[in-house]
């Protein structure tokens, strides 16, 4: 089932053309592992998915539903239900520093109020269970470490019951050491069947978990392809280069 499609999608920034017409779809239960140099256009290819960017032309559906269909958004009430479907975890993890790790996790689904105040704290304790984080509930952000934090930052994502959830670099912050225990989790929830994008430079990750390997350079999908062929195959120069250089 096609959970996510994008059509022509195009995005600059002022005169800097960063997005060029990429199509794009994935499917339920699918582990897209998306590469490619800085500068290509991988994040703000995920920010638009979110609406974190605003694109200037072309499509985004999740599931049936439009976000921008032909370069025009939908209402507020639809964007809403759309990026409701989606959670993401950024680089720099995001949290609220003035909040506790059970705050952290707690705010949204408060602030939604469709939930009791009680099944809200056993989803964040279930959550803070499965992360591996259950005696930290109390702690501040500034307290833990990267790994950590970036653990409360998965667990936070997953509280609105995501279908889809964005990873944009979440290791590319952390100590070498601290990477692990992160694509641990991450490697967990793909088992799960989670749908994801990550946007990565661990090849080992991308090559083990991913279903499928996206290339991207210059504002375009260069290459898609299973991490089998992906790895052992590349298609195009541009991709073959980046491997040379990365691998
Ligand atoms: P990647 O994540 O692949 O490194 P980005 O999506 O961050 O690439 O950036 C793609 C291009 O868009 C870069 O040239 C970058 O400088 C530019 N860019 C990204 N965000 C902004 C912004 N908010 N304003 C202006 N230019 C931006
Ligand atoms: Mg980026």
């Amino acid at each position: 089932m096609t959970l996510i499609e994008v059509a022509n999608l195009k995005k600059s920034f002022g005169t800097n053309e960063v997005l060029k017409k990429i199509s794009f779809s994935m499917n339920k239960n699918e582990v897209v592992a998306m590469i490619g140099p800085s500068g290509s256009g991988k994040s703000t290819l995920l920010r638009s998915l979110i609406n974190l960017e605003q694109i200037d032309g072309g499509s985004i559906s999740i599931g049936n539903e439009y976000l921008v269909k032909d370069g025009v958004y939908v209402k507020p009430d639809g964007i809403k239900k759309v990026t409701g479907r989606m959670g993401m975890v950024f680089q720099h993890f995001n949290l609220f520093p003035h909040l506790t790790v059970k705050q952290n996790l707690e705010m949204a689904p408060k602030l939604l109020n469709l939930q009791s105040a009680q099944e809200i704290e056993n989803h964040a304790k279930d959550l803070l269970d499965k992360v591996g984080l259950t005696e930290k509930a109390e702690s501040y952000p500034s307290s833990l470490s990267g790994g950590q934090k970036q653990r409360v930052a998965i667990a936070r994502a997953l509280m609105l019951n995501p279908d889809i959830l964005l990873f944009d670099e979440p290791t590319s912050a952390l100590d070498p050491e601290l990477t692990g225990e992160v694509l641990k989790v991450m490697k967990d929830l793909a088992e799960e069947s989670m749908t994801m994008i990550v946007v990565t430079h661990e090849m080992g990750f991308a090559r083990e978990v991913a279903n499928r390997v996206v290339f991207m350079d210059g504002g375009e999908i260069v290459e898609s392809n299973s991490p089998e062929e992906f790895f052992s195959n590349p298609q195009h120069d541009r991709t073959k280069l980046f491997l040379k250089k990365n691998l």
